[in-house]
């Protein structure tokens, strides 16, 4: 699933993203508080409507952002057994597992996820069971909001929306456990890996990743979060995880970074390094007729060579962006369905 931070899949439309088989994608509760508001996006019934969006929606609790953003300067956010508290250079956000569910709720979301207190997994032991307790209290308080909330809601009757948990722990698998365990107890329609999927170093953290998945009965669905590079997701997908999102495909693209396979032909995915980038700055694409991949039937690999869309990159054309866009949504799909 692609990231719609603030509502948009960036340079693509919904036709586009229909087009390169993305079924759902992650719109951000945080981001969209500030910009264009909640106030706006329940006025103009939800963001389905907004958006023109009709297929799944899932919203992120607004969790990571507040790690991300403390994690880079302490100052801009804390947490507390309360909630979390943003602050912005005119004022505070103040976000708590309550108004986290009201706000996705109130946008439409299909599948709710719990506010979490996610941590990087390099972190101590003690600040993984700080994260693990106040996840699985939040969780708590977030199941019962829920609850209320579709009780009020009649409309909901039947149709969803689903909630999703998050399991945290960081590198512990007994704190994995631990939280896993709790928010089965607690029952909830799906769950998802919280806390950096990858090291330090930019290394998938495989063993964690599965050890996480198997503590979930597999008639939940589970959701890796943040895992984004093409062989993260096959190899996350073979773990048994079934929906990813990941703001780095896309980013990828419009940087100039595009996903093909290393053989031309019967390529084996998921086989040692399968993959090769394409950086399409790279003069030598001056005058390639090729497309970026071969094996793909996505608009721009079956219209444009990169030749066209190294110029496009050159002159910094809108255009550009959309096609690369497009292409690496469409790559790992495909790639996804070839290992299926
Ligand atoms: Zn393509």
């Amino acid at each position: 699933m692609p990231d719609a931070t603030f509502g948009v899949v960036r340079s693509l439309d919904m036709n586009d993203l229909v087009k390169c088989g993305v079924q759902a994608v992650v719109m951000n509760v945080f981001h969209l508080m500030q910009r264009p508001g909640s106030s706006t996006i329940k006025a103009l019934g939800g963001l389905h409507s907004y958006s023109n969006w009709h297929y799944p929606i899932i919203t992120d609790s607004g969790g990571f952002q507040a790690f991300s953003l403390t994690r880079q300067n302490p100052r801009l956010g804390s947490f507390t057994n309360k909630g979390i508290v943003f602050r912005r250079a005119d004022r505070k956000i103040h976000l708590t597992p309550e108004k986290s569910i009201r706000l996705q709720l109130d946008y439409g979301s299909d599948v709710v996820i719990c506010l979490d207190d996610c941590t990087h997994p390099d972190e101590p032991y003690e600040r993984q069971l700080e994260s693990v307790t106040r996840t699985v209290n939040w969780a708590r308080r977030c199941k019962l909001e829920f609850q209320q909330a579709i009780r009020r809601k009649k409309t909901f009757a039947g149709v969803g929306p689903l909630l999703f948990a998050v399991v945290q722990g960081g590198a512990s698998g007994e704190l994995r456990k631990k939280c896993a365990d709790s928010l089965l107890q607690m029952g909830f329609d799906g769950f998802a890996y919280g806390g950096y999927p990858v090291s330090t170093d930019g290394r998938l953290l495989s063993n964690i990743l599965k050890l996480t998945r198997d503590l979930i009965p597999r008639k939940f669905p589970m959701l890796a979060l943040g895992v984004g590079q093409p062989e993260n997701i096959v190899e996350c997908q073979r773990m048994g995880y079934e929906l990813f999102d990941s703001s780095m495909p896309t980013r990828d693209a419009r940087q100039g970074r595009l996903y093909s396979l290393l053989e031309r032909h019967r390529p084996k995915v998921g086989a040692r390094n399968w993959l090769s980038y394409i950086y399409i700055q790279d003069p030598k694409h001056a005058k390639t007729k090729e497309p970026i991949c071969f094996n793909c039937d996505c608009l721009t690999c079956q219209n444009f060579s990169l030749a066209y869309l190294h110029h496009l990159f050159k002159i910094n054309d809108c255009l550009y962006q959309r096609l690369a866009t497009i292409h690496n949504l469409a790559f790992i799909k495909s790639q996804l369905e070839s290992v299926m």
